[in-house]
């Protein structure tokens, strides 16, 4: 029988990761095996595990956001044989060949729980995200609370003006907005 695609999206700050989080503890609970991924480009808080702004962390595997070196690390290894549920943190990151590797892991049976961003601080789609969540059996969007009204927050806001595409993590950098309070970032020429 198939798996399940799970999607889990929002703006910075909204509980992607806690969800994800909880969702693999809950897993391991009920005695299902599980393999969690991180990219490497967010070495936040752990080298070696899943964190939330909130400080609750589930050991992961890091690797680096290339589709077909995710494939290797689950098929070389024979590692998707062990495992029956995957979890996949900061999707955004990955190119769009994650979209076929997923559909396949399904097929396989597996449970697949990705979590991400689904808009990026310029307010575009962010990466292989949309298509995603598409494909989703189940599609959970959260929301933030607004750093300066304190609604549901649905953007991600970045603050300042660094000339660098990714910046990652930077303490300051980013805040939940609602629609009303958030401006698209546009680079400065
Ligand atoms: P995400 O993975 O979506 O970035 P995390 O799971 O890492 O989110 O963090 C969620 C936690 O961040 C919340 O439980 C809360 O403790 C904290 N937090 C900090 N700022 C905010 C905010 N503006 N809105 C909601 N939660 C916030």
């Amino acid at each position: 029988t198939p798996g399940v695609l799970e999607v889990i999206v929002g703006p910075m700050f909204s509980g992607k990761s806690e969800e994800l989080i909880r969702r693999l503890k809950r897993a391991r609970i009920a005695k299902q095996r599980v393999g969690c991924f991180k990219p490497d480009i967010d070495l936040r808080y752990h080298r070696t595990a899943i964190a939330s702004h909130s400080e609750q962390t589930h050991e992961a595997s890091v690797v680096t956001p290339n589709s077909d070196r995710l494939r290797e690390e689950l098929f070389a290894t024979g590692l998707v044989d062990r495992i029956e549920v995957i979890g996949l943190d900061e999707v955004q990151f990955f190119d769009e060949g994650i979209l076929p590797l997923t559909m396949e892991l399904i097929h396989l049976g597996k449970r697949v729980i990705l979590a991400g961003l689904d808009t990026t601080f310029a307010n575009e789609p962010f990466g292989p995200v949309p298509n995603l969540m598409a494909l989703a059996d189940k599609v959970t969007k959260l929301n933030a609370v607004c750093m300066v009204c304190g609604q549901p927050a649905i953007h991600t806001q970045r603050l300042g003006h660094s000339q660098e595409l990714v910046v990652v993590g930077a303490v300051g950098m980013y805040e939940a907005r609602c629609r009303a309070h958030f401006q698209p970032y546009v680079e400065e020429t």
